[in-house]
């Protein structure tokens, strides 16, 4: 699949916690298929009911961490 903005630019795929993303290493445009999104954020709303969970627990304790986003985790392939 060739990059919808750059034309000649062919996407990179790369595999998630079972979800495809398209991205584009001269735009870094993300393209997802159809589903993928919906099923990324259920993940997310998924793991950021771990975390609040997890946030609760560790503020009990008083060992307040950072939060951490799934989201974050999957743009960190796209690193500089
Ligand atoms: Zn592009």
């Amino acid at each position: 699949m060739k990059c919808p903005v750059c034309k000649d630019v062919t996407l990179l795929m790369s595999e998630k916690k079972g979800i495809e993303i398209d991205y584009c290493p001269e735009c870094r445009g993300i393209w997802l298929d159809r589903g993928e999104l919906e099923k990324l954020m259920e993940k997310e709303e998924t793991r950021i009911e771990e975390v609040e969970k997890k946030v609760d627990k560790e503020r009990k304790e008083e060992k307040p961490r950072k939060r951490e986003s799934f989201l974050s985790e999957i743009f960190e392939i796209f690193g500089d």
